[in-house]
């Protein structure tokens, strides 16, 4: 069993390091909108998903968006973990795949935005 400490408001996995602290405040965005969530890999098979875009007056694009949650990961027909934020204000790209059962990192990456697109073929698209 793991526990999710999750922001509501910009997405922020907010217990990475240590899955026992508790939050009042958002460490990102100050926000208190917080989520906390027990997740039963073994016996549940309720898969959960949380989508989210921040967004700014007068700015087209939202400043930032995020997917948290579990995902179906085709190549190994298996349930992962993702979480992807694109963070247009401080330019960066962050995303994780983790394996549910295993714990282990499928994919990580962690740049600056610029970079990301700047690769050519990466887009941002929902698999
Ligand atoms: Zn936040």
């Amino acid at each position: 069993m793991s526990r999710i400490v999750q922001c509501r408001d910009c997405g922020e996995i907010l217990n990475t390091e240590d899955v026992h602290a508790d939050f009042s405040a958002c460490t990102y965005c100050g926000s208190t909108n917080i989520d906390y969530r027990l997740s039963f890999t073994e016996t549940l098979s309720l898969h959960d998903q949380v989508e989210g875009k921040v967004k700014v007056k007068g700015r087209k694009k939202p400043i930032r968006e995020f997917i948290s949650g579990d995902e179906l990961f085709k190549v190994k027909k298996k349930w992962v973990f993702k979480h992807r934020i694109i963070d247009r204000e401080n330019d960066r790209y962050f995303e994780k795949v983790v394996d549910k059962e295993t714990d282990e990192v499928i994919h990580e990456c962690d740049e600056p935005l610029s970079e990301h697109f700047g690769h050519g073929s990466a887009k941002f698209k929902k698999e």
